[in-house]
Protein backbone atom coordinates (compact mmCIF):
# COMPACT_ATOMS: atom_id res chain seq x y z
CA UNK A 1 0.00 0.00 0.00
CA UNK A 2 1.66 3.56 -0.76
CA UNK A 3 0.88 5.99 1.49
CA UNK A 4 1.10 9.93 2.39
CA UNK A 5 2.92 11.75 4.79
CA UNK A 6 0.31 10.69 7.09
CA UNK A 7 0.37 7.67 6.85
CA UNK A 8 -2.80 7.75 4.45
CA UNK A 9 -3.33 5.72 1.78
CA UNK A 10 -3.31 7.28 -1.17
CA UNK A 11 -3.30 4.45 -3.96
CA UNK A 12 -7.21 2.98 -3.37
CA UNK A 13 -9.60 3.64 -5.69
CA UNK A 14 -13.09 4.83 -4.76
CA UNK A 15 -16.17 3.94 -6.07
CA UNK A 16 -17.18 7.06 -8.43
CA UNK A 17 -20.75 6.32 -8.58
CA UNK A 18 -22.01 8.44 -11.84
CA UNK A 19 -24.08 10.52 -9.42
CA UNK A 20 -20.73 11.65 -7.84
CA UNK A 21 -19.45 12.17 -10.71
CA UNK A 22 -21.88 14.37 -12.47
CA UNK A 23 -22.13 16.32 -9.47
CA UNK A 24 -18.49 17.29 -10.42
CA UNK A 25 -18.62 17.16 -13.82
CA UNK A 26 -19.09 21.48 -13.78
CA UNK A 27 -16.32 24.11 -15.32
CA UNK A 28 -13.70 25.05 -12.64
CA UNK A 29 -10.36 26.27 -12.80
CA UNK A 30 -6.84 24.61 -13.09
CA UNK A 31 -5.35 26.62 -9.97
CA UNK A 32 -1.78 26.30 -11.99
CA UNK A 33 -2.47 30.23 -10.16
CA UNK A 34 -4.57 32.35 -7.85
CA UNK A 35 -6.18 34.28 -8.37
CA UNK A 36 -6.64 32.48 -11.82
CA UNK A 37 -5.65 34.47 -15.21
CA UNK A 38 -8.62 35.75 -15.85
CA UNK A 39 -8.78 38.13 -12.70
CA UNK A 40 -5.19 39.96 -14.36
CA UNK A 41 -6.23 43.68 -14.82
CA UNK A 42 -4.47 45.95 -17.13
CA UNK A 43 -3.95 48.20 -14.26
CA UNK A 44 -0.95 45.95 -13.71
CA UNK A 45 1.81 46.92 -17.15
CA UNK A 46 5.32 47.29 -17.96
CA UNK A 47 5.74 49.36 -14.33
CA UNK A 48 4.51 47.31 -11.65
CA UNK A 49 6.45 44.76 -13.17
CA UNK A 50 9.22 46.40 -13.50
CA UNK A 51 8.82 47.28 -9.76
CA UNK A 52 8.26 43.45 -8.46
CA UNK A 53 11.54 42.95 -10.07
CA UNK A 54 13.27 45.11 -7.80
CA UNK A 55 12.04 44.25 -4.79
CA UNK A 56 13.02 40.41 -5.76
CA UNK A 57 16.77 42.41 -6.06
CA UNK A 58 16.27 43.88 -2.75
CA UNK A 59 14.79 40.82 -0.78
CA UNK A 60 17.55 38.65 0.70
CA UNK A 61 15.90 35.62 0.77
CA UNK A 62 14.36 35.71 -3.37
CA UNK A 63 12.42 32.56 -4.22
CA UNK A 64 14.53 30.16 -6.81
CA UNK A 65 13.74 30.73 -9.76
CA UNK A 66 12.04 29.00 -12.97
CA UNK A 67 12.50 29.72 -16.42
CA UNK A 68 9.55 29.07 -18.87
CA UNK A 69 10.06 29.94 -22.41
CA UNK A 70 7.16 29.66 -24.81
CA UNK A 71 7.03 29.06 -28.57
CA UNK A 72 3.81 29.42 -30.37
CA UNK A 73 4.33 27.84 -33.93
CA UNK A 74 2.83 24.69 -35.29
CA UNK A 75 3.21 23.19 -38.49
CA UNK A 76 -0.58 22.28 -38.27
CA UNK A 77 -3.59 23.08 -36.66
CA UNK A 78 -5.40 20.10 -34.10
CA UNK A 79 -9.19 20.93 -34.63
CA UNK A 80 -8.82 20.22 -30.63
CA UNK A 81 -6.55 23.25 -29.84
CA UNK A 82 -7.33 25.52 -27.42
CA UNK A 83 -4.00 27.30 -26.72
CA UNK A 84 -2.26 30.31 -27.76
CA UNK A 85 -0.43 29.42 -30.96
CA UNK A 86 0.27 30.35 -34.77
CA UNK A 87 0.07 27.74 -36.89
CA UNK A 88 2.58 27.87 -40.10
CA UNK A 89 4.52 26.61 -42.82
CA UNK A 90 7.32 29.58 -42.64
CA UNK A 91 9.59 28.23 -40.63
CA UNK A 92 12.03 30.86 -40.82
CA UNK A 93 9.75 33.25 -38.96
CA UNK A 94 11.01 30.66 -35.59
CA UNK A 95 14.85 32.54 -36.96
CA UNK A 96 12.89 36.26 -35.76
CA UNK A 97 11.15 34.98 -32.87
CA UNK A 98 14.49 33.93 -31.13
CA UNK A 99 15.76 36.95 -31.57
CA UNK A 100 13.28 38.68 -29.71
CA UNK A 101 13.45 36.29 -27.16
CA UNK A 102 17.22 37.04 -26.93
CA UNK A 103 15.66 40.60 -26.45
CA UNK A 104 13.30 40.09 -24.17
CA UNK A 105 16.29 38.13 -21.76
CA UNK A 106 18.49 41.04 -22.27
CA UNK A 107 15.75 42.97 -20.26
CA UNK A 108 15.75 40.43 -17.11
CA UNK A 109 19.05 40.55 -17.42
CA UNK A 110 19.56 44.28 -17.20
CA UNK A 111 16.80 44.22 -14.20
CA UNK A 112 18.08 41.15 -12.59
CA UNK A 113 21.92 41.10 -13.52
CA UNK A 114 23.60 38.23 -15.35
CA UNK A 115 24.24 34.77 -13.65
CA UNK A 116 21.00 34.08 -11.82
CA UNK A 117 20.27 30.44 -11.29
CA UNK A 118 17.27 28.81 -13.13
CA UNK A 119 16.14 25.58 -10.83
CA UNK A 120 13.88 24.64 -13.36
CA UNK A 121 13.32 25.16 -17.30
CA UNK A 122 10.29 24.30 -19.55
CA UNK A 123 10.03 25.00 -22.97
CA UNK A 124 6.40 24.99 -24.29
CA UNK A 125 3.66 25.98 -26.62
CA UNK A 126 2.53 25.69 -29.57
CA UNK A 127 5.11 23.37 -30.06
CA UNK A 128 8.94 23.76 -29.42
CA UNK A 129 10.14 21.15 -31.88
CA UNK A 130 9.02 23.91 -34.15
CA UNK A 131 12.22 25.39 -33.96
CA UNK A 132 15.59 23.31 -35.76
CA UNK A 133 18.08 21.79 -33.67
CA UNK A 134 20.40 24.52 -34.35
CA UNK A 135 17.67 27.83 -33.31
CA UNK A 136 16.99 24.70 -29.68
CA UNK A 137 20.92 24.51 -29.55
CA UNK A 138 21.07 28.63 -30.14
CA UNK A 139 18.32 29.31 -27.83
CA UNK A 140 20.02 26.81 -25.11
CA UNK A 141 23.21 29.04 -25.56
CA UNK A 142 21.76 32.31 -25.59
CA UNK A 143 19.79 31.15 -21.81
CA UNK A 144 22.80 29.97 -20.64
CA UNK A 145 24.64 32.96 -21.65
CA UNK A 146 22.72 35.15 -19.04
CA UNK A 147 22.23 32.33 -16.42
CA UNK A 148 22.97 29.82 -14.73
CA UNK A 149 20.76 26.52 -15.67
CA UNK A 150 21.39 24.08 -12.54
CA UNK A 151 22.31 20.96 -13.95
CA UNK A 152 20.32 18.88 -11.24
CA UNK A 153 17.05 21.06 -12.66
CA UNK A 154 14.24 19.54 -14.07
CA UNK A 155 14.50 20.49 -17.92
CA UNK A 156 11.61 19.54 -19.96
CA UNK A 157 10.02 20.51 -23.34
CA UNK A 158 6.66 19.39 -24.90
CA UNK A 159 7.12 16.91 -27.59
CA UNK A 160 4.46 16.63 -31.07
CA UNK A 161 5.62 13.43 -32.08
CA UNK A 162 5.33 14.12 -35.82
CA UNK A 163 8.46 16.38 -36.08
CA UNK A 164 11.03 14.23 -33.88
CA UNK A 165 13.03 11.46 -34.98
CA UNK A 166 16.21 9.73 -33.30
CA UNK A 167 18.55 12.15 -34.33
CA UNK A 168 16.34 14.85 -32.75
CA UNK A 169 15.87 13.46 -29.49
CA UNK A 170 19.63 12.88 -29.23
CA UNK A 171 20.04 16.28 -29.76
CA UNK A 172 17.58 17.54 -27.34
CA UNK A 173 19.42 14.79 -24.52
CA UNK A 174 22.58 16.80 -25.95
CA UNK A 175 20.91 20.58 -24.69
CA UNK A 176 20.28 19.28 -21.33
CA UNK A 177 16.83 18.56 -21.85
CA UNK A 178 15.78 15.30 -18.54
CA UNK A 179 12.29 15.03 -19.43
CA UNK A 180 9.55 14.66 -22.41
CA UNK A 181 5.92 15.47 -22.50
CA UNK A 182 4.25 13.73 -25.88
CA UNK A 183 1.07 15.05 -27.11
CA UNK A 184 -0.83 11.62 -27.76
CA UNK A 185 -4.28 12.42 -27.12
CA UNK A 186 -5.85 9.17 -28.65
CA UNK A 187 -3.86 6.24 -30.76
CA UNK A 188 -7.68 5.82 -32.63
CA UNK A 189 -6.69 6.47 -36.51
CA UNK A 190 -10.62 7.66 -36.50
CA UNK A 191 -10.38 9.73 -33.94
CA UNK A 192 -6.70 11.22 -34.77
CA UNK A 193 -8.65 12.01 -38.49
CA UNK A 194 -11.29 14.33 -36.36
CA UNK A 195 -8.98 16.41 -35.33
CA UNK A 196 -6.51 16.45 -37.80
CA UNK A 197 -3.88 15.03 -36.17
CA UNK A 198 -2.41 11.85 -37.66
CA UNK A 199 0.02 10.24 -35.70
CA UNK A 200 0.61 6.35 -35.83
CA UNK A 201 1.37 4.33 -32.56
CA UNK A 202 4.00 2.86 -33.66
CA UNK A 203 5.83 6.07 -34.29
CA UNK A 204 4.96 7.34 -30.31
CA UNK A 205 6.69 3.44 -29.62
CA UNK A 206 9.35 3.70 -31.47
CA UNK A 207 9.98 7.67 -29.83
CA UNK A 208 9.07 6.52 -26.22
CA UNK A 209 11.94 3.32 -26.42
CA UNK A 210 14.38 6.05 -28.06
CA UNK A 211 13.66 8.11 -25.09
CA UNK A 212 14.64 5.79 -22.67
CA UNK A 213 17.98 4.21 -23.93
CA UNK A 214 18.62 7.90 -24.10
CA UNK A 215 17.96 8.21 -20.24
CA UNK A 216 15.82 10.77 -20.49
CA UNK A 217 14.73 10.80 -16.80
CA UNK A 218 10.40 11.16 -17.09
CA UNK A 219 8.50 10.60 -20.20
CA UNK A 220 5.14 11.94 -19.85
CA UNK A 221 2.19 11.21 -21.87
CA UNK A 222 -0.60 13.52 -22.64
CA UNK A 223 -4.43 11.90 -23.51
CA UNK A 224 -7.68 13.36 -23.82
CA UNK A 225 -11.06 11.61 -23.31
CA UNK A 226 -14.22 13.60 -24.94
CA UNK A 227 -12.88 14.19 -28.39
CA UNK A 228 -15.04 13.19 -31.83
CA UNK A 229 -15.66 9.67 -32.92
CA UNK A 230 -14.18 8.03 -29.34
CA UNK A 231 -16.27 5.86 -28.10
CA UNK A 232 -15.81 3.88 -24.79
CA UNK A 233 -14.71 0.85 -26.84
CA UNK A 234 -11.85 2.59 -28.75
CA UNK A 235 -10.63 4.31 -26.06
CA UNK A 236 -10.04 1.27 -23.91
CA UNK A 237 -8.17 0.29 -26.93
CA UNK A 238 -6.03 3.19 -26.71
CA UNK A 239 -5.67 2.67 -22.61
CA UNK A 240 -4.41 -0.92 -23.52
CA UNK A 241 -1.75 0.63 -25.91
CA UNK A 242 -0.74 3.23 -23.03
CA UNK A 243 -0.47 0.20 -20.64
CA UNK A 244 2.02 -1.06 -22.93
CA UNK A 245 4.01 1.81 -23.28
CA UNK A 246 3.85 3.27 -19.72
CA UNK A 247 5.23 6.47 -19.78
CA UNK A 248 6.11 7.44 -16.50
CA UNK A 249 3.61 10.26 -16.42
CA UNK A 250 -0.31 10.53 -17.50
CA UNK A 251 -2.23 13.75 -18.07
CA UNK A 252 -5.19 12.62 -18.60
CA UNK A 253 -7.76 15.58 -19.70
CA UNK A 254 -11.08 16.64 -20.52
CA UNK A 255 -11.93 17.74 -24.03
CA UNK A 256 -14.31 20.92 -23.40
CA UNK A 257 -15.93 22.12 -26.56
CA UNK A 258 -16.55 25.65 -26.78
CA UNK A 259 -16.24 26.61 -31.09
CA UNK A 260 -18.10 30.22 -29.38
CA UNK A 261 -14.05 30.83 -28.04
CA UNK A 262 -11.90 28.64 -29.85
CA UNK A 263 -11.98 28.84 -33.37
CA UNK A 264 -10.11 25.46 -34.28
CA UNK A 265 -13.03 23.56 -32.56
CA UNK A 266 -15.39 24.77 -35.08
CA UNK A 267 -14.51 22.42 -37.13
CA UNK A 268 -15.41 19.23 -35.40
CA UNK A 269 -18.99 18.70 -35.62
CA UNK A 270 -21.08 18.45 -32.35
CA UNK A 271 -22.77 15.33 -33.44
CA UNK A 272 -19.20 13.68 -33.52
CA UNK A 273 -18.98 14.21 -29.59
CA UNK A 274 -19.43 11.33 -27.35
CA UNK A 275 -22.94 12.06 -24.87
CA UNK A 276 -21.93 13.33 -21.65
CA UNK A 277 -22.45 9.49 -20.16
CA UNK A 278 -20.21 8.03 -23.03
CA UNK A 279 -17.20 10.64 -21.51
CA UNK A 280 -17.87 9.58 -17.90
CA UNK A 281 -17.64 5.99 -18.62
CA UNK A 282 -13.95 6.98 -20.51
CA UNK A 283 -13.32 8.27 -17.35
CA UNK A 284 -14.01 6.14 -15.50
CA UNK A 285 -12.08 3.54 -17.34
CA UNK A 286 -9.06 5.64 -17.47
CA UNK A 287 -8.52 5.51 -13.69
CA UNK A 288 -9.66 2.19 -13.33
CA UNK A 289 -6.70 1.02 -16.20
CA UNK A 290 -3.78 3.37 -14.30
CA UNK A 291 -5.10 2.02 -11.04
CA UNK A 292 -4.60 -1.41 -12.29
CA UNK A 293 -1.30 -0.52 -13.85
CA UNK A 294 0.08 0.36 -10.98
CA UNK A 295 -0.31 4.42 -11.31
CA UNK A 296 -0.59 6.56 -8.32
CA UNK A 297 -2.97 9.47 -8.75
CA UNK A 298 -0.88 12.66 -8.25
CA UNK A 299 -3.90 15.21 -8.35
CA UNK A 300 -6.12 17.12 -10.99
CA UNK A 301 -5.40 15.05 -13.70
CA UNK A 302 -2.22 13.78 -13.49
CA UNK A 303 -1.04 9.74 -12.78
CA UNK A 304 2.53 8.57 -12.11
CA UNK A 305 4.28 5.43 -11.97
CA UNK A 306 5.03 5.15 -7.54
CA UNK A 307 9.05 5.40 -8.44
CA UNK A 308 8.59 8.87 -10.52
CA UNK A 309 9.56 11.85 -8.73
CA UNK A 310 6.07 13.26 -8.92
CA UNK A 311 4.50 10.08 -7.23
CA UNK A 312 7.53 10.13 -4.83
CA UNK A 313 7.01 14.46 -4.20
CA UNK A 314 3.41 13.35 -3.07
CA UNK A 315 4.14 10.65 -0.79
CA UNK A 316 6.56 13.20 1.06
CA UNK A 317 4.34 16.06 0.39
CA UNK A 318 6.73 18.04 -1.25
CA UNK A 319 4.67 18.69 -4.24
CA UNK A 320 3.92 21.72 -5.30
CA UNK A 321 1.88 23.85 -8.23
CA UNK A 322 3.20 26.18 -10.81
CA UNK A 323 1.83 26.98 -14.05
CA UNK A 324 3.15 24.01 -15.93
CA UNK A 325 0.84 21.97 -13.61
CA UNK A 326 2.38 19.98 -10.95
CA UNK A 327 6.05 20.02 -9.66
CA UNK A 328 8.57 18.54 -7.54
CA UNK A 329 9.89 22.06 -7.03
CA UNK A 330 10.15 24.08 -3.93
CA UNK A 331 7.81 27.58 -4.83
CA UNK A 332 9.47 29.67 -7.38
CA UNK A 333 9.00 32.69 -9.05
CA UNK A 334 9.05 32.25 -12.35
CA UNK A 335 10.09 34.31 -15.35
CA UNK A 336 8.30 33.42 -18.45
CA UNK A 337 9.55 34.51 -22.36
CA UNK A 338 7.44 34.46 -25.23
CA UNK A 339 3.98 35.94 -26.51
CA UNK A 340 1.29 35.51 -24.28
CA UNK A 341 3.37 33.84 -21.48
CA UNK A 342 2.71 34.34 -17.74
CA UNK A 343 5.10 34.87 -14.90
CA UNK A 344 5.21 34.88 -10.93
CA UNK A 345 7.34 37.39 -9.40
CA UNK A 346 7.28 37.84 -5.60
CA UNK A 347 3.30 38.79 -5.24
CA UNK A 348 2.64 39.35 -8.53
CA UNK A 349 1.82 37.48 -11.92
CA UNK A 350 1.95 39.19 -15.09
CA UNK A 351 1.33 38.33 -18.70
CA UNK A 352 3.14 38.94 -21.80
CA UNK A 353 0.71 40.38 -24.50
CA UNK A 354 -0.87 37.33 -27.15
CA UNK A 355 0.05 39.38 -30.15
CA UNK A 356 2.95 38.65 -31.85
CA UNK A 357 2.94 41.89 -33.42
CA UNK A 358 2.76 43.95 -30.15
CA UNK A 359 5.54 41.16 -28.85
CA UNK A 360 7.82 42.32 -31.16
CA UNK A 361 7.02 46.19 -31.05
CA UNK A 362 7.25 46.39 -27.21
CA UNK A 363 10.51 44.63 -27.34
CA UNK A 364 12.10 46.92 -30.68
CA UNK A 365 10.97 49.83 -27.93
CA UNK A 366 13.21 47.95 -25.10
CA UNK A 367 10.09 47.71 -22.81
CA UNK A 368 8.91 44.36 -21.41
CA UNK A 369 6.14 43.10 -23.24
CA UNK A 370 3.80 43.07 -19.88
CA UNK A 371 0.29 43.96 -20.63
CA UNK A 372 -1.73 42.59 -17.67
CA UNK A 373 -1.10 41.11 -14.48
CA UNK A 374 -2.07 41.49 -10.77
CA UNK A 375 -0.40 42.51 -7.18
CA UNK A 376 -1.75 39.92 -5.31
CA UNK A 377 -3.51 41.34 -1.71
CA UNK A 378 -3.08 40.27 1.83
CA UNK A 379 -6.71 37.85 1.29
CA UNK A 380 -5.21 36.77 -2.28
CA UNK A 381 -2.15 35.06 -0.44
CA UNK A 382 -4.19 33.57 2.37
CA UNK A 383 -6.03 31.81 -0.12
CA UNK A 384 -3.21 30.87 -2.71
CA UNK A 385 -1.70 28.97 0.41
CA UNK A 386 -4.95 27.30 0.77
CA UNK A 387 -5.78 26.05 -2.58
CA UNK A 388 -2.36 25.29 -3.19
CA UNK A 389 -2.08 22.90 0.15
CA UNK A 390 -5.27 21.17 -0.62
CA UNK A 391 -4.34 20.97 -4.59
CA UNK A 392 -0.77 19.94 -3.57
CA UNK A 393 -0.69 17.85 0.04
CA UNK A 394 -4.44 17.33 0.51
CA UNK A 395 -4.77 19.18 3.43
CA UNK A 396 -4.56 22.02 5.90
CA UNK A 397 -3.22 22.59 9.48
CA UNK A 398 -5.34 25.77 10.80
CA UNK A 399 -2.18 26.01 12.68
CA UNK A 400 0.32 26.53 10.30
CA UNK A 401 -2.01 28.93 7.97
CA UNK A 402 -2.86 31.25 11.55
CA UNK A 403 1.05 31.23 12.12
CA UNK A 404 1.73 32.51 8.59
CA UNK A 405 -1.16 35.24 8.05
CA UNK A 406 -2.22 36.00 11.42
CA UNK A 407 -5.57 35.02 11.12
CA UNK A 408 -7.80 32.55 12.82
CA UNK A 409 -8.63 30.25 9.97
CA UNK A 410 -12.01 29.00 11.70
CA UNK A 411 -13.72 32.51 11.88
CA UNK A 412 -11.59 33.78 8.60
CA UNK A 413 -13.33 30.57 6.40
CA UNK A 414 -16.32 30.50 8.41
CA UNK A 415 -18.65 30.10 5.00
CA UNK A 416 -16.17 28.51 3.15
CA UNK A 417 -16.21 25.53 6.56
CA UNK A 418 -19.91 25.86 6.81
CA UNK A 419 -19.67 24.82 2.20
CA UNK A 420 -17.70 21.94 3.39
CA UNK A 421 -20.42 20.19 4.86
CA UNK A 422 -21.92 18.75 1.95
CA UNK A 423 -18.46 17.37 0.40
CA UNK A 424 -17.95 15.89 4.62
CA UNK A 425 -21.23 13.91 3.96
CA UNK A 426 -20.58 12.75 0.41
CA UNK A 427 -16.69 11.54 2.11
CA UNK A 428 -14.73 13.94 -0.11
CA UNK A 429 -13.21 16.15 3.09
CA UNK A 430 -12.44 15.23 6.56
CA UNK A 431 -13.18 18.38 8.89
CA UNK A 432 -12.00 18.55 12.77
CA UNK A 433 -10.84 21.10 15.17
CA UNK A 434 -6.93 20.80 13.56
CA UNK A 435 -7.57 21.13 10.04
CA UNK A 436 -9.27 19.70 6.53
CA UNK A 437 -8.11 16.56 5.43
CA UNK A 438 -8.68 15.48 1.68
CA UNK A 439 -9.87 12.02 1.44
CA UNK A 440 -8.46 9.21 -1.03
CA UNK A 441 -12.35 9.58 -3.46
CA UNK A 442 -11.76 13.58 -2.28
CA UNK A 443 -8.51 13.57 -4.88
CA UNK A 444 -10.68 12.99 -7.52
CA UNK A 445 -12.55 16.22 -6.92
CA UNK A 446 -9.81 18.53 -5.51
CA UNK A 447 -10.32 21.29 -7.82
CA UNK A 448 -13.85 21.32 -6.27
CA UNK A 449 -12.73 21.66 -2.70
CA UNK A 450 -10.29 24.15 -3.48
CA UNK A 451 -12.91 26.13 -5.49
CA UNK A 452 -15.12 26.58 -2.15
CA UNK A 453 -11.91 29.06 -1.43
CA UNK A 454 -11.73 31.08 -4.37
CA UNK A 455 -13.54 34.52 -3.54
CA UNK A 456 -13.49 35.36 -7.23
CA UNK A 457 -15.06 32.35 -8.30
CA UNK A 458 -17.62 32.04 -5.37
CA UNK A 459 -18.80 35.96 -6.58
CA UNK A 460 -19.05 35.16 -9.98
CA UNK A 461 -21.76 32.47 -11.66
CA UNK A 462 -20.11 32.41 -15.07
CA UNK A 463 -17.48 29.83 -14.99
CA UNK A 464 -18.16 28.39 -18.62
CA UNK A 465 -15.12 29.54 -20.00
CA UNK A 466 -13.45 27.05 -17.75
CA UNK A 467 -12.83 23.54 -18.48
CA UNK A 468 -14.70 20.49 -16.82
CA UNK A 469 -13.44 20.09 -13.08
CA UNK A 470 -12.64 16.30 -14.33
S1 LIG B 1 -2.76 21.21 -29.90
FE1 LIG B 1 -0.60 21.74 -29.76
S2 LIG B 1 0.28 21.13 -31.73
FE2 LIG B 1 -1.94 21.17 -32.02
S3 LIG B 1 -2.37 23.21 -32.81
FE3 LIG B 1 -2.61 23.32 -30.60
S4 LIG B 1 -0.64 23.99 -29.82
FE4 LIG B 1 -0.33 23.27 -31.93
Amino acid sequence: MIADTTGRPIQTLPELTPEILQRFDVAGPRYTSYPTADRFVEAFGENEFMQALEQRCMGGLAFPLSLYVHIPFCDSLCFYCACNKIVTKHHERAAEYLRYLSREVDLYVSKLGKGQTITQLHLGGGTPTFFSDDELAELMAMLGRNFVIAPTGEHSIEVDPRTVDEERLKRLAELGFNRLSFGVQDFDHEVQKAVHRIQPAEQVFDLVAIARSLGFESINVDLIYGLPKQTPESFQRTLAQVAKLRPDRIALYAYAHLPERFKPQRRIKAEDLPPPAGKLQMLSDAIAAFHADGYVYVGMDHFALPDDALAVAKRQGRLHRNFQGYSTQPDCDQISLGVSAIGRVGATYSQNTKSLEDYYDHLEQGRFPIVRGLALSRDDLVRRAVIMALMCQGRIQYESINLAYLIDFRRYFEPELIKLQEMVKDGLVEVDMHGIQVTSSGWFFVRGIAMVFDRYLQADRNRARFSKII
